[in-house]
């Protein structure tokens, strides 16, 4: 078999696209690290191969009241496939 992956940009026709993929980054405000878990977050119709924004939040209470630092990210979705032997190893 041979499997061959190319870079063309492709969206993907999923309104909730659940991925197993964990996004950590610091929020430029405050500096807490804040994580965006993918797997139950969905993104909706996500371009592979292509540069796309996701956004980042996290509420944080100041002075009593709850205040949302939000950003953007950006990251790039790639597909991989690879090949399964059959009965694994041996
Ligand atoms: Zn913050």
């Amino acid at each position: 078999m041979k499997i061959k992956m190319t870079n063309e940009q492709t969206e993907l026709d999923l309104k909730r696209c659940y991925l197993p993929i964990e996004i950590t980054d610091n929020c430029p405000t405050c500096g807490a690290e804040v994580t965006r878990y993918l797997s139950n977050d969905y993104l909706s119709y996500p371009c592979i191969n292509t540069p796309i924004k996701i956004s980042m939040y996290h509420n944080i209470e100041l002075q009593d009241r709850d205040v949302e630092h939000s950003w953007e990210v950006t990251v790039i979705l790639r597909v991989t496939a690879e090949a399964e032997t059959v009965g694994g190893e041996s």
